[in-house]
C-alpha cells in the first residue's frame, strides 16, 4: 500500500466503470471482474471510434472541478470580484487543476484557466484565486 502527500486518495472512491462506492485496497479501481472487463471493452471501442479512452474520466473530472469552483465562488459572483482558496483544500475536495475547458487573459495580462465560466489561477503562496468569466461559457 502506498500513499503520498502529493497524491492523497480521494475520500470517496468509486468504481471506474459503474460509479458505485468501493472499499478495500487503495489501488482497487473496480467493484469486481465484470466491471473491469466491461470497462476494458468500453475503452477498446472508444479507441476504435476515435475517442480517447480517458475521455469519460477527464470529462467527469472537469464536471467535478466545475462543481467545486461554483460552490466556492457562488458567494462572490459580482462583477470583478475575486476570491482566494487554499489549493490543498481544493485538491482535498477532489479538484484537479490539470483539467479545464478554456484559457483567458484578464485586463492585467494574467492568464486564467476556466471550467466553463469559473476561472482559477494558481498563485505563488499556495492559494488559488477564483473569478467569474461569463464569456468563457458562451459559444
Ligand atoms: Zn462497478
Amino acid at each position: 500500500m502506498e500513499t503520498t502527500l502529493e497524491n492523497p486518495s480521494p475520500p470517496n472512491r468509486t468504481c471506474d466503470y459503474c460509479g458505485r462506492p468501493i472499499s478495500g485496497r487503495l489501488d482497487r479501481k473496480f467493484c469486481d471482474v465484470n466491471c473491469k472487463n466491461n470497462f476494458n471493452s468500453r475503452q477498446r471501442s472508444a479507441f476504435r471510434a476515435g475517442v480517447h479512452p480517458n475521455a469519460g474520466q477527464i470529462i467527469k473530472q472537469i464536471k467535478i472541478n466545475y462543481e467545486i469552483l461554483l460552490k466556492r465562488q457562488v458567494q462572490k459572483i459580482e462583477k470583478d470580484a475575486t476570491t482566494y482558496i487554499n489549493k490543498e483544500q481544493l485538491v482535498k475536495d477532489g479538484f484537479d487543476p490539470r483539467f479545464f475547458t478554456s484559457l483567458t487573459t484578464d485586463k492585467w495580462g494574467e492568464i486564467w484557466k476556466c471550467c466553463f465560466d469559473c476561472g482559477f489561477r494558481e498563485i505563488e503562496d499556495g492559494n488559488i484565486e477564483l473569478a467569474h468569466f461569463p464569456k468563457q461559457a458562451e459559444l
